[in-house]
């Protein structure tokens, strides 16, 4: 029985070795990725929101107990940064805070121009933080006393002091001078706003003023730090308080210390701008961890309007 063979050559086709490796690069030297195996991930998936890492001690921390101990880590005490809204919520009682001047805002009197403009970054901020602007000012009820209390809010434009924060805070001083009630204010800051260039320079003066009429009134202001308080709020009405009380930590100072250290070409000192060195070198008179702020007002609210309560009660 006859078989017929083909072969290549008997084809006429050119004979070529079979295509075992690659053909050698033509430029592109890029190497194809492996496609991934879908739904293989065997990294465990933790819900977002739940675990805090805290800065200092590096431990992770359940929000819930974050926030039950007031944003202060249980295992080192490093207090986190809080919302104005809940350091409101934690020093006055339920029900008695009366807002003012909620709804002023600022407005682009410079015309600032920037890589977003200031009216831009504002309703940003506004929408992202639920405020209007950097402080919120009301008068409530903190123990047995009614006061005139102000706080910052670092998470709106870094806490930074505008024409509406100065306005407020002036304001909220008057009305305390004219009902008679000691003033509280909650700073944090990086200092005077940029986008309202001297106008927001000019809220270090009006602020001071309106508390130098308020002690005047014999009437106490009790400023309180916290982390950070620097340049223009630093500089005005943050540091003139009858007294000046710091949170544990709290980064407190004028300009920042690489500035300071590159203008006087000087070693600074281990903790330098602390809460703590500030205590030590005079400038502040107690550190008052958040979780005994509200009792610790109240005993200095206590002490310092002694005298007017016993003026009253002889008439
Ligand atoms: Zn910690």
């Amino acid at each position: 029985m006859a078989t017929t063979t083909f072969t290549k050559k008997a084809l006429n086709v050119e004979t070529i070795e079979p295509a075992v490796t690659p053909p050698p690069p033509t430029g592109n030297t890029s190497f194809v990725k492996k496609p991934k195996l879908a739904g293989k991930s065997r990294k465990r998936d933790i819900p977002e929101g739940l675990w805090t890492k805290c800065p200092k001690c590096s431990t992770m921390v359940f929000d819930k107990e974050l926030d039950e101990n007031h944003k202060v880590c249980p295992h080192c005490q490093h207090h986190f940064s809080i919302g104005s809204r809940e350091r409101i919520h934690s020093l006055v009682e339920t029900c008695t805070f009366e807002e003012m001047d909620s709804s002023m805002t600022s407005v682009d009197v410079l015309g600032f121009k920037g890589v977003a403009s200031y009216v831009s970054k504002l309703e940003n901020y506004q929408k992202s933080t639920g405020l209007k602007d950097a402080v919120v000012t009301g008068i409530g009820k903190i123990g047995e006393h009614r006061v005139a209390l102000g706080v910052m809010d670092f998470s709106f434009l870094g806490g930074s002091m505008g024409s509406v924060v100065g306005e407020k805070l002036a304001r909220l001083i008057e009305a305390g001078t004219e009902k008679g009630l000691p003033v509280i204010i909650i700073s944090t800051s990086g200092g005077a706003r940029m986008y309202e260039g001297m106008f927001s320079l000019m809220q270090m003066a009006k602020t001071c003023g309106a508390l130098a009429y308020h002690a005047r009134a014999r009437l106490p202001y009790i400023s309180v730090l916290t982390h950070p308080t620097t340049a223009g709020v630093m500089a005005s009405y943050a540091t003139v308080g009858d007294l000046i009380i710091a949170e544990p930590g709290a980064m407190i100072g004028f300009a920042g210390p690489r500035v300071i250290k590159d203008t006087t070409q000087a070693e600074l000192p281990p903790g330098f701008q602390t809460a703590e060195f500030l205590l030590d070198h005079g400038l502040i008179d107690a550190i008052v961890s958040r979780k005994e702020m509200k009792a610790r007002l109240i005993d200095y609210l206590d002490y310092l309007t002694a005298g007017q309560r016993q003026a009253a009660a002889v008439g």
